[in-house]
């Protein structure tokens, strides 16, 4: 493909195309994404400029943006960010890509907090397993008057986050930590929250090209039957938390059975249902220390 002289609205519909042959789930989205990436023109820009040429050069990385596209890299990767509770994040090959299945927690911990009063209360959050930092910024975004930490094995993963707070005007009340879990910290916490690996290592070689060969493993692997993090999660939760403290994490397929199981066995009561993400599949389970 030569797009060198095309328009730019030429070159978004034959980006639509060739998209398309490649059987890319979200042709016309991804070539607007693409190349407003490559212009740095967003949507109205794009309008705008819609019967503006293309130099050598655009095309040209337009071109390799593309192809990385066709090989089964996500848009998220190859723009460095992804939107997630209307905020964006940078993102780094320690990151897991923010999901909008995980919206559903920031959903589920605000619920809660709405029922009970508690959203300007000077509530103290852990993030265990962190990645980009997306759901202790989010929630730290909807709640002004509490503070978080978060956590990560990987330091790289870290530094991404804590950009993340930088940019998001967010640093003051965010702190970030590398460690296994939360094996730096003492606690109380009135909040811990976790989207942590679960998928069951056997089944890691079947999931998209797009989440095995992009996604970092240790923020996938959950082990043999994809509850290893959550033994560890569970009792850590009940040891943190302060008295009326909430845990709420993030699961995969058929594990709301299970996950509750261990948050009960570790002391915390399970007082309601997973609740389900928005195709209908139950996606998070919340505790509560009594
Ligand atoms: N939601 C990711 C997926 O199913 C998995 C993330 C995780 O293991 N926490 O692709």
């Amino acid at each position: 493909m030569n797009l060198a002289g095309h328009t730019l609205d030429e070159a978004r519909r034959a980006i639509a195309t060739q998209l398309r042959k490649a059987k890319i789930e979200s042709p016309e989205l991804d070539a607007r994404l693409l190349l407003g990436d490559v212009l740095q023109l967003d949507l109205t820009g794009l309008i705008t400029a819609a019967t503006r040429r293309l130099d050598t050069s655009e095309a040209q990385r337009l071109e390799d943006v593309i192809r990385r596209r066709i090989a089964g890299e996500p848009v998220a990767r190859i723009l460095g960010r992804r939107e997630f509770w209307g905020l964006t994040f940078a993102l780094s090959p320690a990151t897991l890509v923010p999901r909008p299945d995980t919206e559903t927690l920031i959903e589920a911990v605000l619920d809660i907090l709405k029922r009970e009063g508690r959203t300007a209360a000077p509530l103290r959050i852990l993030d265990i397993g962190t990645g980009s930092g997306a759901i202790l910024l989010a929630l730290l975004s909807e709640l002004p008057n509490t503070t978080g930490i978060g956590t990560d094995i990987n330091p790289a993963a870290i530094a991404t986050a804590a950009d993340n707070a930088a940019t998001l005007g967010l640093a003051s009340r965010a702190t970030f930590v590398a460690c296994d879990y939360a094996g730096a910290l003492r606690g109380p916490f009135d909040i811990v929250v976790s989207n942590p690996p679960y998928i069951p290592t056997a089944d890691i070689d079947h999931l998209d090209l797009e989440v095995r060969a992009h996604d970092p493993r240790l923020a996938l692997d959950g082990g043999a039957d994809g509850l290893t993090a959550y033994r560890t999660i569970a009792p850590l939760a009940f040891a943190l938390l302060a008295p009326s403290g909430i845990a709420a994490v993030e699961i995969g397929q058929r594990q709301a059975h299970g996950v509750a199981t261990l948050m009960a066995e570790a002391g915390l009561a399970v007082p309601a249902p997973a609740k389900a993400d928005l195709g209908g599949v139950p996606r998070v389970v919340t505790a509560r220390k009594t």
